[in-house]
């Protein structure tokens, strides 16, 4: 890695580089079949990562989000799609982790996503409202102790390989569509019933195809606060620290073997001034720009949540982690940037290699990767965002970019 992003207190990252190893032995294959990348993910499973976010008492590691951004990078410079399969996946467990505990029916759950390395998807898109995840057409009303799904969903990454899944959906019929709750269902409680494939540019091994989702579960399963409360507290600021942590290691992959590729040409012409090192100067200071915006921010958000780990944590303001609108921003703002720099730096990286880097299957091929973070940009649509996002600061009063 050009980079040590490892903070204090990050727990050892058993089995990461095993799993990174598998995952980069089948990212050609994954990626040229648009298939689930099984090897890796059952690496994860055997390594116990998938429950590295549930508390230990439960069974899991209680990892902070430090140490899964920190694998979600390793994997990101081995195979994108494992990579961010392994971020949604935790990102779900932090809904969990965080608002769920203290009910029984996700405290059990919890405790089986680490005993039987359960893998979770998301499914908040819908047909008919695209990527606005506070708004939904569908419902989950409560009745009788029992709650039931109906969702069409337009994108449902790896949703045939899924243990369960988490819904969004409104209160019940009546609600506004921002009125929304977040519904854990079990592969066993659902059916899905494929409306399209997944034949896609980039991130190929997520599998991520249309389904007509349909479940129902016993009213536990709802997740006991507001999914308003979630997305602001867990699931946006995790969904793009964890992003930016798999972007990142595309990335810093890309630009490594771009430096290879340099160093190769250096030692056949000594002495020579090589175009390419300007480029790599370049994106090496975008590298660590970002690096250091995730850095802060990951450190931030875990010097004030415990997610499943024991620590001593701070109050929020303590921690200078931002609340409301300024959070929104920061984190919409991070996502933004990153998702735009990250393509900025692989496409370096390919004009450093040029012929070598543009041709499929030599040591330093960029295709897959340009292919792959072609994704960040429309991952939640980056012009989405920029118009939330240039609302919000509109309405804030702090002062922009000063120190
Ligand atoms: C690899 C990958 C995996 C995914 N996995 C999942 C998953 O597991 N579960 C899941 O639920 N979703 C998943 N998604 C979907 C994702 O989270 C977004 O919801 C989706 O990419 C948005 O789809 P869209 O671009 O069609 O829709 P929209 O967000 O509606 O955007 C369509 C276009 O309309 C324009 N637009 C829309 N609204 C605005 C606005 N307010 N201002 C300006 N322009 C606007 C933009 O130009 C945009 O490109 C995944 C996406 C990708 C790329």
């Amino acid at each position: 890695m050009l980079h040590d992003t490892r903070l204090p207190g990050q727990v050892p990252l058993t089995g990461i580089e095993r799993v990174a190893r598998i995952a980069a032995d089948h990212a050609d294959a994954v990626d040229r079949e648009g298939r689930f990348p099984a090897e890796a993910i059952a690496a994860l499973r055997e390594e116990g990562l998938l429950g590295a976010m549930v508390p230990v008492h439960l069974g899991g590691h209680g990892a902070t989000l430090a140490t899964i951004a920190h694998q979600a990078q390793r994997l990101g410079r081995a195979c994108s799609s494992s990579a961010m399969i392994y971020a949604m996946h935790q990102i779900q467990v932090a809904c969990i982790v965080a608002h769920g505990l203290d009910q029984p029916w996700h405290r059990d759950f919890a405790g089986r996503i680490a005993a039987e390395g359960l893998l979770l998807a998301s499914i908040t898109s819908e047909v008919g409202i695209g990527g606005d995840m506070r708004s939904s057409l569908c419902a989950a009303p409560a009745v009788d102790g029992r709650v039931a799904i109906v969702k069409q969903a337009p994108t449902v990454s790896y949703g045939e390989q899924a243990d369960a899944y988490l819904v969004t959906a409104r209160r019940d019929a009546e609600a506004p569509a921002s009125d929304q709750v977040l519904v854990t269902i079990l592969k066993a409680q659902s059916r899905v019933e494929a409306t399209g494939n997944w034949d896609a540019l980039g991130m190929r091994g997520t599998c991520s195809t249309a389904f007509t989702f349909a479940g129902d579960g016993v009213a536990a399963q709802i997740l006991p606060v507001p999914f308003a409360e979630i997305a602001a507290d867990s699931m946006v600021p995790v969904s793009h620290l964890l992003w930016g942590a798999v972007w990142t290691g595309i990335a810093v992959e890309a630009l490594s073997r771009a430096r290879q590729f340099l160093r190769a040409q250096a030692r056949r012409q000594p002495g020579v001034v090589l175009p390419g090192a300007a480029r790599l100067m370049r994106a090496a200071g975008q590298l660590d720009l970002m690096q250091a915006r995730l850095h802060d921010l990951i450190g931030r958000f875990d010097a004030c949540h415990t997610l499943g780990s024991e620590r001593t944590v701070v109050g929020a303001d303590e921690a200078g982690w931002p609340a409301g609108m300024a959070r929104a921003a920061t984190l919409n703002t991070l996502k933004h940037d990153v998702s735009e720099m990250c393509h900025q730096v692989v496409l370096q990286a390919l004009l450093i290699c040029g012929m070598a880097g543009y041709k499929n299957g030599t040591e330093f091929s960029i295709g897959r990767m340009l292919r792959d973070i072609l994704s960040a940009q429309l991952m939640i649509s980056n012009d989405r965002i920029a118009a939330n996002t240039g609302t919000l600061l509109l309405a804030q009063r702090t002062e922009l970019g000063t120190l």
